[in-house]
């Protein structure tokens, strides 16, 4: 039965929503929520009975459907069975948690870590944990949404820093009490455009202000740094990164994020984070397909440099088209389209020629800067590249943007 009586701000909120999204379905420039119905190998998939080509995974390294990767998802339920007994802090600790944690630390080359249920928990619930009223948080302008989730629930004061500009990040942090605590946070790569922070940068203005460092690597881990471990071991700087964040969702096949730190944090956290006190451990099919992940990242090292090769000559391809990819220097790689309306046009031109890529539109970034986001992976051969640079350019063309 209706409710006569609400015609409020939450009635008006989901109706605008859903008439712009009614609206882009009509025009038939809705790409969003497509189911994929087969994976055939890492570069490929089967959308709409149509096999596309796939650039728009976080599957950096192409492990997701890996054999040993799903053997070893297939061993855990066929020995724990497919859930666990609760939470981490009660029955929900496996042996398999502390072993998929023991990993994370050696990779990491961190004294410990601790895994929850996602990435975005993750975020949300480290950085409530560690500021609180009277701290000071500083955050990139363009951190993840779930680092801006963390920072507004901690109920810290919120500074937010221009983009990837040290003098900004530096002005702000001397404007902070000396004896407040001091949280900075960024991406490692940064998820829409694909820069990397200035490393060596937010390290130095750490340590002069005595600051605490927390660095998301979703889009950093197996991506940067010859091993792929990362942002540490990409500018040579091991060791200078307080709190290590990253997800078990993109370069590893699985689902959950970590943390990995000295002892005493992995500790804290362990009796202070509410997602880890409150939330259901990881469940086992989950943790084993992740721990066998970073085996097969050290036993395949040749895939970390197969995707800097293939990142590599898609940008320079792109540009040598004439597209703006803009600071991209990994894996994400923005198309530059300028209007929503040009975005969704792209899109569809390149699904119709079986080139699977997503746009983003405002507000995910700002107004004019509407692209394409899209990834290439090292399971990518040359020629899949050259054609989808191909089917771009085609697009580009017709559409007006090159
Ligand atoms: C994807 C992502 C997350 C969230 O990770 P999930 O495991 O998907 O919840 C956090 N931070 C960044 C930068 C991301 O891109």
């Amino acid at each position: 039965m209706e409710n006569e009586r609400r015609d409020d701000s939450i009635e008006r909120r989901i109706r605008a929503m859903c008439t712009r999204v009614q609206q882009i379905q009509q025009e038939g420039l809705y790409f969003y929520n497509i189911p994929i119905e087969e994976l055939h190998g890492g570069a490929r998939v089967l959308v709409n009975g149509r096999e596309m080509g796939m650039f728009a995974s976080y599957g950096y390294l192409g492990l997701l459907g890996h054999p040993r990767i799903n053997a070893a998802a297939q061993r855990a339920v066929a020995k724990y069975g497919s859930g666990t007994h609760g939470v981490r802090t009660l029955a929900g600790t496996l042996t398999l948690h502390r072993e998929l944690e023991d990993m994370i630390a050696e990779f990491k080359g961190a004294e410990a870590a601790v895994t929850f249920s996602s990435g975005y928990v993750t975020n949300l619930t480290t950085v409530s944990a560690l500021v609180g009223r009277h701290d000071y948080v500083f955050s990139d302008k363009l951190n993840h949404a779930s680092i801006v989730d963390g920072c507004l629930l901690s109920g810290a004061k919120f500074v937010r820093f221009r983009h990837n500009d040290m003098n900004d990040l530096e002005e702000k942090l001397r404007e902070a009490p000396t004896t407040a605590g001091k949280l900075v946070v960024a991406d490692a790569v940064f998820s829409m455009d694909g820069d990397i922070i200035d490393l060596p940068g937010v390290v130095d203005l750490c340590r002069r202000y005595g600051a605490w460092l927390m660095i998301d690597e979703a889009h950093s881990l197996g991506v940067l740094g010859k091993n792929g471990k990362g942002i540490e071991e990409h500018f040579g700087l091991e060791g200078t990164v307080d709190i290590k964040m990253g997800t078990l969702s993109k370069t590893i096949p699985s689902v959950g994020g970590y943390i990995a730190g000295s002892a005493d944090l992995i500790r804290y956290l362990r009796h202070q984070s509410r997602a880890y006190i409150f939330s259901a451990a990881l469940p086992p099919a989950q943790a084993a397909a992740a721990l066998e992940a970073f085996r097969v990242i050290q036993d395949e090292v040749w895939r970390v440099e197969a995707l800097r090769s293939n990142a590599e000559m898609f940008i320079k391809g792109l540009k040598r088209r004439g597209f703006d990819t803009m600071k991209t220097e990994t894996a994400i790689v923005p198309v530059l389209c300028g209007t929503d309306e040009k975005a969704f046009a792209m899109t569809r031109e390149a699904h119709q020629e079986d080139v699977f890529v997503l746009p983003v539109v405002s507000p995910a970034v700002p107004e004019g800067l509407a692209r394409l986001r899209a990834t290439v992976t090292a399971a990518h051969a040359p020629e899949d590249i050259e054609h989808a640079m191909d089917v771009f350019e085609r697009a580009g063309k017709k559409i007006g943007v090159i």
